[in-house]
């Protein structure tokens, strides 16, 4: 990586241009090159160590994506490369589940004060729509209730793009406003006795928009008002999982969901996903239908096992917490000194930056396609995610980039 010259991606774009002859759109979902600053990202990557990352064209990365979330650790950790390793020449698929299927479990419930049990798929979308269907057996009721705008998956409830999916698979998800308990207790009011559940993430996460922590009171509050109406409490924790709390993001308020939704970061990168829950839904748990071919895959299993075991001793979540401090230290300075309005959101684990009068997310595209073509993986509008394996040494190195970054974005809209 070097500051010096400016990346190009000629491989990348030669891998795109037969991509887009066999795959509808080349790439599609959240990691289509429509989200990012055109022509300043590469668009396939090949490698990963640590906290870097490198192209097909060769160029490298400090990353700050964590491919969306799951690598927590670091790319290619050697502990849970170890346990890939060893599984891996057991086996991984077979016609029932491995050892790992119990013991995995085990750990989760240990660590996680409100739960007693845990399921397993792949996908956090799985474990999303998994959730209603318990907690629509529990209660008997059809309906649900998520806040606007919040990302909960693909599945046909909660896709954000509602092209081809029935008006009808929608119909039964109630909308508020994060952080607006009143507003909320208004929606459960209008449904009352309708409502199955109320699923939520344990901060307001949404792209295109500065991240919202919990207002004080407000995880209380949604917890007696589900205690209230009988409501079961789901807490999205698919995003912010495992970064901020081993024992649940919103453990720390004392607040604690009836079912909880973990995957991304629980395997370093393993495809895993995990539904936890209350042993008063054990029986609605028991009595859906719930599976999946790959689900009980024990390579990922035993990744998981590896990653939560490493992140609690070797400190992880603290060093992620230090680690985005000191990154959003470095770039308030660096705004301040050069007179850029910008705010930065959110746990420093997961942080974001927007710009002042940037509505369109326009000096945000240029700042990070800058940095991008620096060697410093940023994404313009969607939250950012740190590892365990960045150093201080990577800070620094990445804050010599967004220097130049910003200095552009004050050289071509001002402050
Ligand atoms: N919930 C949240 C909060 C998420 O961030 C995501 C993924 N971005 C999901 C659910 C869906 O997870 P997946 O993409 O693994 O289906």
């Amino acid at each position: 990586m070097t500051t010096a010259h400016l990346y190009t991606f000629t491989g990348s774009e030669a891998l795109m241009a037969r991509a887009r002859k066999v795959i509808p759109s080349g790439i599609y979902g959240h990691q289509s090159p429509s989200f990012l600053t055109l022509g300043s990202y590469p668009s396939f990557l090949t490698r990963g160590e640590g906290c870097r990352i490198w192209d097909v064209d060769g160029n490298e990365y400090i990353d700050f994506m964590c491919s969306y979330g799951p690598i927590v650790l670091g790319h290619r950790h050697p502990k849970v490369e170890e346990a890939v390793r060893v599984q891996q020449a057991r086996v991984d698929c077979q016609n029932l589940p491995s050892e790992k299927w119990v013991e995995l479990a085990e750990l989760l419930v240990s660590i996680t004060p409100a739960a007693d049990w845990t399921v397993f798929a792949k996908n956090g979308s799985d474990i999303t729509t998994w959730a209603l269907t318990v907690a629509r057996a529990h209660t008997g009721r059809e309906k649900v209730i998520a806040a606007a705008n919040a990302y909960h998956g693909t599945h046909g409830w909660c896709a954000p793009n509602p092209t081809g999916i029935p008006a009808g698979e929608r119909a039964l998800v109630k909308n508020f406003q994060f952080n607006d308990l009143e507003g909320l207790k208004q929606v459960v009011a209008e449904n009352k006795g309708e409502v199955a559940a109320i699923i939520i993430s344990p901060f307001r996460h949404d792209f295109f928009h500065d991240q919202e922590m919990p207002d004080p009171g407000f995880p209380e509050g949604v917890r007696a008002l589900c205690d209230q109406e009988g409501i079961v409490l789901v807490l999205d924790d698919v995003r912010a999982g495992f970064r901020l709390n081993l024992g649940g993001s919103w453990e720390p308020y004392g607040v604690r969901p009836d079912l909880t939704c973990y995957s991304k970061a629980i395997a370093n990168g393993y495809p895993l996903a995990a539904g936890l829950g209350r042993e008063e839904l054990r029986p609605a748990a028991e009595s859906i239908f719930f599976t999946g071919t790959f689900w009980a895959g024990a390579v990922a299993m035993a990744a998981g096992m590896a990653t939560i075991n490493t992140l609690r001793e070797e400190g992880g979540i603290e060093q992620m917490r230090a680690m985005g401090q000191r990154l959003r230290d470095g770039l308030e300075q660096q705004a301040c000194s050069l007179g850029i309005s910008i705010t930065q959101s959110g746990p420093p684990a997961i942080p974001f930056l927007t710009f002042g009068n940037d509505a369109t997310f326009e000096k945000s595209r240029v700042f990070a396609g800058e940095a991008a073509r620096r060697g410093v993986f940023l994404h313009p509008h969607h939250n950012w995610f740190m590892m365990a394996a960045h150093t201080e040494r990577d800070i620094d190195q990445a804050l010599a980039v967004t220097e130049e970054a910003f200095k552009i974005v004050k050289a071509q809209f001002g402050g």
